[in-house]
């Protein structure tokens, strides 16, 4: 018999955790059939409202249900981390509890992880429902990616994806504290294959993410998969050499020919201006790779549990 453990981060989802149960057990006769066992894993990411004793009340009835509590919000992929490392199935599936990822793709899903594909994951292929300019930059933020970063991330990729035990321990082996998991589970290789599903809009309780908290996010998902960025301060500052030399040589040249008349302040405000704008960008690129350094060389705990059930 083998077990697939589901991992749920929640925050603040009072509402959702009775109905995503309900509709994933839906799944139960599936699986009973095929001999295998499902463990459901909610991890609670600081919930301040009434998350923890919903859950509690499942697991007071349901025994394959179980909950890890953190001692504060560390945020949703702390909560993945923290539940591929506490669960025991042979299979890991990770799971929004908002059933925007939904759970009746299970069965699909397994069966093609039974076929002998290493994971399955899932994209969607619309965003209706969200506000167009989210979807803009989700858009630019993946076609870049695409262009910086040598690790497959897809466009529309979801974390809901079902892994077997070898990709878990795989992903398990990166324990960076600026974690990025749509990058970390391409990075980690293994044979992948694509579930595509149309948006499934939030029917309770609202998003945790805010244009500004996404933006940040994006920034992680740069930093951690990709070093472009500060090779495009390199060559800007080789630009710029280049630049100032040819500069140099036409100044001088034309001192020796013309004179020196005083003039010339507006180009030279214009440069000046311009030039320490790139400086101050550049500067930034590097802060940047530098905080995350900072963070990482820590090496404080991704998570702290409070309680495990
Ligand atoms: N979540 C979490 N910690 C956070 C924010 C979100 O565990 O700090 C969980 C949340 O409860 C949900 C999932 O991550 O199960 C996805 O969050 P949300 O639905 O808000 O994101 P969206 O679907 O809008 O991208
Ligand atoms: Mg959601």
């Amino acid at each position: 018999m083998s077990l697939i453990s589901i991992i749920v981060p929640c925050y603040n989802e009072e509402e959702n955790v009775i109905p995503f149960y309900e509709e994933l057990i839906k799944n139960k006769e599936y699986f009973d059939k095929k001999d295998v066992d499902l463990e459901l894993i909610y991890v609670d990411d600081g919930s301040k409202d009434k998350t923890v004793a919903k859950v509690k009340e499942l697991a007071a009835k349901d025994k394959s249900v179980h909950l890890i509590t953190f001692s504060r919000n560390f945020g949703k992929e702390s909560a993945m981390y923290a539940g591929l490392k506490e669960c025991t199935g042979d299979y890991a599936a990770i799971m929004d509890v908002d059933l925007q990822d939904p759970p009746s793709l299970l069965p699909k899903m397994y069966e093609l992880v039974e076929e002998g594909y290493d994971s399955v994951a899932t994209r969607r292929v619309t965003r209706k429902g969200e506000p167009p300019i989210r979807s803009f930059f989700a858009r630019c933020f993946y076609r870049l990616m695409k262009k910086i970063s040598q690790t497959e991330i897809m466009d529309g990729a979801r974390d809901y994806r079902l892994m077997s035990r070898k990709m878990v321990d795989a992903v398990l082996e990166l324990t960076e504290y600026n974690r990025f998991s749509k990058g970390i589970f391409g990075w980690v290789g293994f044979e992948t294959k694509w579930l595509e599903f149309e948006n499934v809009e939030r029917t309770r309780g609202e998003t945790k993410w805010n244009f500004w908290k996404l933006f940040l996010y994006s920034i992680d998902g740069i930093t951690a998969f990709s070093t472009a960025p500060l090779m495009f301060a390199s060559v800007l500052g080789v630009l710029f050499c280049i630049f100032a030399f040819i500069m140099l040589i036409f100044v001088v040249v034309r001192k020796l020919l013309f004179g020196d008349p005083v003039d010339g302040w507006t180009s030279t405000v214009c440069i000046i201006i311009f030039v320490s704008g790139v400086q101050f960008f550049c500067t930034g690129i590097l802060g940047q790779y530098f905080a995350k350094m900072y963070m990482e060389v820590k090496k404080r705990p991704i998570y702290i549990i409070k309680e495990k059930i």
